[in-house]
């Protein structure tokens, strides 16, 4: 029988992937004002984890992730160490490396669960928005978690990095935040913005000034810090039409206990149902999945196949008519939670990536421009 020919020129029947998402739960102990985020109280059975790992295992690629998302993870910290310790059955012959991730408010971070992470050697996502914290996410948990941070670097096998989602009303707080977490001695730094409330033109012209502020002290300070902390912004991407990895090589099992192309679909789609692009995207409960995977696999992947950036619009044009296609890369789910569409981006995003991207083109060149100054006085010292 032949197979299903898909447009992304992506082969339906081969299922490997190299990270697998779990929401154990999609409940929160945080209420940020800006996460759209249901708070839900769904957990995942430990059996419902099992049989999926079951199916997985065997598909995951020789280095791996597994990653723990929510909700705030934490809350289901037996969960964890139950699905890490089936992992550690089924992996007894270590055929795979497999990387443990966790993205955790920090709230809930004690010794036993710290010693937990670092036996496992987890990479820790934690969330914290600088001098941003008390205002966007939970009154009075800035001076935790900055006590919180040293207690996670002293522990060697965790490696940390933080995750600071900055708005409209707070993005003021930007620059000084970053100073503040590589003051803490993080060495890597992911920066968002939310969508909500709605950029104005004074607090995107707010926006462009602190970036310019973080470029002008990452330059500055170019002999002690030869990495650039800021995640995003040393991101290197070919220059190629952009198209959403869901699905490709990875998977997430969300807490209603939904196989998903990516850990974003589940928080996207949450509570739109009867959505019919919710089904088209949705690779189905578990147990259905199980029953067919090659079929529903191939079918959900032709749909998702259409989630690149030629197949992207704005209010004002089509993506495909843009010159800089070949350089923008926009999260369609990330991008629907501001247009509430698939496919549709708000002018506020498109504007914000263009801003994005330059001020990462600035950056990168005040950055090189440093490293041949240095270059060249290290052979003139040489030559003297
Ligand atoms: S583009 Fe967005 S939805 Fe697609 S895989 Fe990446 S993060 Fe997930
Ligand atoms: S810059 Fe805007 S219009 Fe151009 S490809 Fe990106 S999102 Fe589309």
């Amino acid at each position: 029988m032949s197979e299903p020919s898909l447009k992304s020129g992506i082969h339906p029947q081969r299922m490997e992937f190299s990270k697998f998402t779990i929401i154990l739960t999609d409940r929160c102990n945080f209420h940020c004002s800006y996460c759209s985020q249901r708070i839900a109280k769904r957990w995942l059975d430990i059996s419902t984890v099992t049989k999926t790992l079951d199916f997985i295992y065997p598909r995951l690629t020789r280095t791996c992730h597994i990653n723990f998302y929510g909700g705030e993870p934490l809350l289901a910290f037996d969960r964890i160490r139950k699905t890490v310790a089936y992992l550690e059955r089924l992996n007894r012959q270590r055929t795979r490396k497999i990387h443990y991730s966790i993205s955790t408010n920090g709230s809930l971070l004690t010794e036993e669960i710290l010693q937990f992470l670092d036996e496992h050697a987890f990479f820790l996502l934690l969330s914290f928005d600088g001098w941003a914290q008390d205002i966007s996410r939970k009154k009075g948990s800035f001076d935790f978690i900055v006590s919180l941070i040293p207690e996670i670097l002293k522990r060697r096998r965790i490696s940390l990095e933080t995750n600071s989602v900055f708005t409209s009303e707070t993005v003021g707080h930007l620059s000084k935040s970053i100073r503040l977490i590589i003051r803490l001695g993080v060495p890597g730094i992911h920066i968002g913005f939310s969508s909500q409330p709605r950029w104005t033109p004074s607090s995107l012209i707010r926006m462009k000034k602190e970036i310019a502020a973080v470029r002008t002290s990452f330059i500055e300070a170019y002999e002690r810090i030869t990495d650039i902390p800021w995640v995003e912004m040393t991101k290197k991407y070919n220059k190629a039409i952009y198209r959403c990895d869901a699905g490709r090589d990875q998977l997430a099992l969300a807490a209603d206990g939904k196989i998903w192309g990516c850990f974003l679909f589940p928080h996207y789609f949450d509570g739109r149902n009867g959505d019919r692009e919710r089904e088209k995207y949705c690779f189905g409960k578990v147990d259905s999945f199980l029953h067919d995977p090659e079929a529903i696999y191939a079918r959900t992947m032709s749909a998702i196949a259409g989630l690149g950036m030629d197949n992207f619009s704005t209010p004002e044009r089509h993506c495909v008519m843009c010159e800089e296609i070949e350089s923008c890369w926009v999260c369609p789910i990330a991008a629907a939670f501001s247009s509430r569409a698939i496919g549709k981006i708000s002018l506020q995003t498109c504007r914000m990536t263009r801003m994005m991207r330059r001020e990462k083109d600035f950056l990168l060149k005040g950055f090189e421009k440093k490293r041949r100054g240095r270059g060249a006085r290290i052979k003139a010292a040489g030559l003297s």
